[in-house]
């Protein structure tokens, strides 16, 4: 029988190293907010598989869809001969995302190929080149999206040179002493030092930072980027990758400002598990890309398509957003009355809810956050952290998390806090 040990061995003869990884565990099995390891220990998943389980492992409607779908059609390329739940799904996401106009879809396989080509569209609709995004975000590891990205360890070094023409911000976090007038200077003065707006494409923003530490943009300050574009003709893009699909308390985070994006990519929560992501553009702009200059053989695939509309369904029926509300209430309540030092700051929007980690200086204290998902592993958490820093936690549960679920989640974290200091402790 394989154990977790087993498979480490295995995996480390057959793997490079440098495929990241977080935990030496195996699954075997997983079922709405649970999974349980090859040796059979039950862990509570706050992970989600990075943001994707938003309707939980194995939706019963979700794997219907499939398995339906399975007995129609596996591939035949949507750009040879299509299939009606292609053209469904596009036509629900042009309905779905934010903005009052008129707009086209297309589906590709990963947030990374979304963004990816959502720099495609905006060089084509605009005929410029550069591009503007943020210190912390994150936008995927190919070429164009890893230069994106804002983040070097462990996305961008040793890969270089980067693309061009790619400029960083800072993102306004007022825990690290940037307000959103720092983040607007900073772009005044990038305009006036570094490169011409007249030269931006678009702005990329995670409307809440994911992997770059949860940290939620201020309404007002995407409401004066969307005017900033417009008085520049710069694109606004949305990557909605990790935000999307009810995670927030609204099926896109844009919607908490009231702000539509002109390009929105969204991965992840959209397929329940099957990979699929899509690009929504403003029709104008969709319309300014030369013929055939999209595509991808496997880019929409009928099983990912068949998920995709009945995860839409799902959130719907069973009301996702407002549970995202009632999860994220919960954590937030739970992890404020924690009065524990080493704290400095319990935020996000909805059921994106995370802690960061401080030590008693207020510098940031990524040992702890390594030492708690490890703890937490051991006593069946699956505890994920992102931050630049690496010291914050983050909470990306299924939404479908049944409140006791929940609750033992938030006691085995609280528990692997307690002993993970002990042990920091011991160390020092
Ligand atoms: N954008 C954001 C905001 C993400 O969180 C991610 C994945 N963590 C990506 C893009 C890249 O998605 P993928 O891993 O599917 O390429």
């Amino acid at each position: 029988m394989s154990t977790n040990a087993s498979l480490t061995a295995r995996r480390a003869a057959a793997i490079p190293d440098a495929l990241s990884k977080h935990l030496d565990v195996y699954i075997e099995r997983a079922e709405n907010a649970e999974l349980w390891d090859v040796e059979g220990r039950r862990y509570v998943d706050f992970a989600a598989g990075i943001a994707v389980a938003n309707t939980g492992h194995r939706h019963p409607k979700v794997q219907a869809a499939v398995k339906a779908a399975l007995d129609k059609i596996v591939h035949t390329s949507f750009q040879i001969t299509g299939y009606e739940d292609y053209v469904a799904l596009c036509e629900k996401l042009n309905a779905i995302t934010p903005g009052d106009f008129a707009k086209k879809s297309f589906l590709v396989t990963t947030g990374a190929e979304a963004n990816e080509n959502a720099v495609k569209i905006a060089r084509a609709a605009t005929g410029r080149s550069a591009f503007v995004a943020f210190s912390g975000a994150f936008h995927g590891r190919t070429l164009m999206t890893m230069s994106l990205t804002g983040k070097t360890v462990p996305y961008k070094a040793g890969f270089g040179p980067l693309v061009n023409d790619v400029f960083h911000l800072p993102f306004p976090i007022p825990f690290h002493g940037v307000s959103e007038q720092d983040s607007l200077d900073a772009l005044t003065r990038l305009f006036a030092s570094e490169v011409d707006p007249s030269r931006v494409a678009g702005i990329f923003i995670e409307p809440v930072q994911g992997e770059g530490g949860f940290y939620p943009a201020p309404a007002s300050f995407l409401v004066k980027l969307r005017q900033i574009c417009d008085k520049h003709g710069i694109l606004l893009i949305a990557d909605e990758i990790q935000t999307g699909f009810a995670r927030t308390g609204r099926l896109f985070a844009m919607e908490h400002a009231g702000v539509a994006a002109d390009i929105v990519t969204m991965a992840k929560g959209l397929g329940g598990g099957f990979p699929i992501a899509a690009v929504t553009a403003r029709a104008s702009v969709m319309e300014k890309i030369p013929a055939a200059g999209l595509g991808g053989t496997y880019a929409g695939n009928p099983l990912s398509c068949a998920a995709a509309l009945a995860v839409l369904e799902v959130i719907e029926e069973e009301s996702l957003a407002d549970r995202a509300i009632q999860v994220g209430h919960r954590l937030r309540t739970a992890f404020e009355s924690w009065a524990e030092p080493s704290i400095g700051e319990v935020r996000g929007l909805g059921a994106m809810v995370a802690i960061e980690f401080v030590k008693a200086d207020g510098a940031p204290w990524p040992e702890l956050v390594r030492t708690l998902t490890r703890t937490a592993a051991k006593n069946g958490l699956v505890l994920l952290s992102c931050g630049v820093y690496g010291n914050v936690v983050r909470i990306l549960a299924p939404l479908t998390i049944p409140m006791p679920v929940l609750d033992e989640g938030i006691a085995i974290l609280k528990k692997s806090l307690v002993q993970s200091l002990a042990e920091l402790e011991v160390a020092a």
